[in-house]
């Protein structure tokens, strides 16, 4: 076996131990519509699923939809978000998209991923996150902090931008595993490849990963 082919058995058994150890990787935070999943995506950046999903029933019980929380103001937002932090920027963006759902796409969340960049405060994870687990659609890898110190770690893909290694992994991993791949590397970020401790000595990839016990 040649070093390209070593290597791709090597990908393959990554994939193979992510699978092994996350069968049914989800989206952790709680939605019912692909509404309110942009709006708890939108209130994630630089906070924890956990807390989203502590704000977003009573988010989502004053403002069901967007026509609804189009006809507020980021004032009205504020306090139901207050804990997840940046408030005041994602109260603003929250009311911001919500009108220009209305405007332009008669209040419903559009599904391809130029429309959801257009949206304010929503970037290209965010858009990523919405077609994948609303929409059921891999239109491009999700890379978070977790995706890319993995990817890194993993020696799967290396660069500075979220934007590169979402292009290295789109080369690497079969377009219908793209959500599950990225939902199985932040699950095992969280669990064992920490960003400061990474347990390798409990890490079911030790064996294919090349920087086991160097990080
Ligand atoms: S062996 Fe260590 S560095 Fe590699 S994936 Fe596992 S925990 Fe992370």
């Amino acid at each position: 076996m040649g070093p390209a082919a070593m290597e791709n058995a090597r990908v393959e058994r990554v994939l193979a131990g992510l699978d092994a150890a996350f069968p049914d990787p989800r989206c952790a935070l709680d939605f019912r519509t692909p509404f309110e999943l942009l709006v708890a995506t939108v209130l994630s950046a630089q906070s924890t699923d956990v807390r989203v999903n502590l704000v977003t029933p009573a988010l989502f019980a004053r403002c069901p939809d967007a026509v609804t929380m189009a006809a507020t103001t980021p004032e009205v937002l504020v306090p139901f978000i207050r804990t997840v932090g940046l408030f005041n920027n994602k109260a603003r963006a929250l009311v911001g998209l919500s009108r220009q759902l209305v405007a332009l796409h008669g209040g419903e969340v559009p599904t391809s991923l130029d429309a959801l960049i257009a949206l304010p405060g929503v970037a290209r994870k965010t858009a990523n996150v919405v077609l994948q687990n609303a929409f059921g659609r891999n239109e491009g890898f999700v890379v978070d902090t977790h995706v890319m110190r993995l990817a890194a770690r993993l020696g799967l893909a290396a660069g500075r931008t979220p934007e590169a290694i979402e292009r290295v992994l789109m080369g690497l991993v079969p377009q219908d595993r793209w959500d599950r791949v990225s939902h199985q590397l932040i699950l095992h970020g969280r669990a064992t490849c920490d960003a400061r401790r990474p347990a390798c000595g409990e890490c079911s990839l030790a064996p294919d990963c090349p920087s086991r016990g160097s990080v």
